[in-house]
């Protein structure tokens, strides 16, 4: 089977076991992810918003606009990359996913890493850094890359503050965007 076709079937696989089925029943729709499956960075953020809800799509919102600002200054776009979140349903009222929707999505996550084979995975915020560095201390740890051994997968980690604490905070945002300059050296 195509990465395309897996990727189908795990979609239909999260629909069809009903997992999270109170966020299932009050989300529009289930958010898989974006982009190239061939890629060799994969971005995981928290959970879908009220945006991406609508559009089945992740990070087309306020946080997606400054993360596609962050790819162009260093020359990538969406299409280089596969985007997607640790929650893949929308949480009501935009609340944080509570540890055991994050469980519950985990190894749909680290299915969809298995099926993309990417070098590098770059998480966005804590939700997501934390299920792949359980002792990350996003205020010391942000920008540093770890090599992890996610079930079996060998994989280059960098954790990233979420680019929606940059959207109104301006030493934030240059934050992220020097993190962000180091991942052509990592590609390279
Ligand atoms: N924030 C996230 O963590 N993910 C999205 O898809 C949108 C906003």
């Amino acid at each position: 089977m195509s990465k395309k076709d897996n990727m189908m079937s795990l979609r239909l696989e999260i629909i069809e076991s009903d997992i999270c089925s109170s966020l299932k029943s009050e989300a529009t729709q289930l958010v898989m992810g974006d982009g190239n499956l061939d890629a060799d960075i994969v971005f995981v953020g928290e959970a879908p918003g009220k945006k991406e809800d609508e559009q089945g799509l992740p990070f087309v919102g306020a946080s997606g606009k400054f993360l596609d600002k962050m790819l162009d200054s260093i020359g990538l776009d969406r299409k280089d990359v596969y985007i997607t979140n640790i929650v893949k349903y929308r949480p009501p009222n935009n609340r944080d996913p509570s540890l055991s929707e994050k469980k519950a999505f985990w190894p749909y996550l680290v299915r969809q890493l298995e099926i993309i084979q990417p070098k590098i995975v770059i998480t966005l915020g804590r939700h997501s850094g934390s299920f792949f560095i359980p002792e990350l201390h996003i205020s010391d740890d942000h920008g540093k890359c770890q090599k992890i051994d996610c079930n079996g997968i060998e994989l280059l980690v960098m954790p990233l503050y979420h680019p929606a604490a940059a959207l109104y905070n301006g030493s934030m945002r240059q934050i992220l965007l020097d993190d962000f300059a180091k991942i052509p050296a990592l590609l390279a």
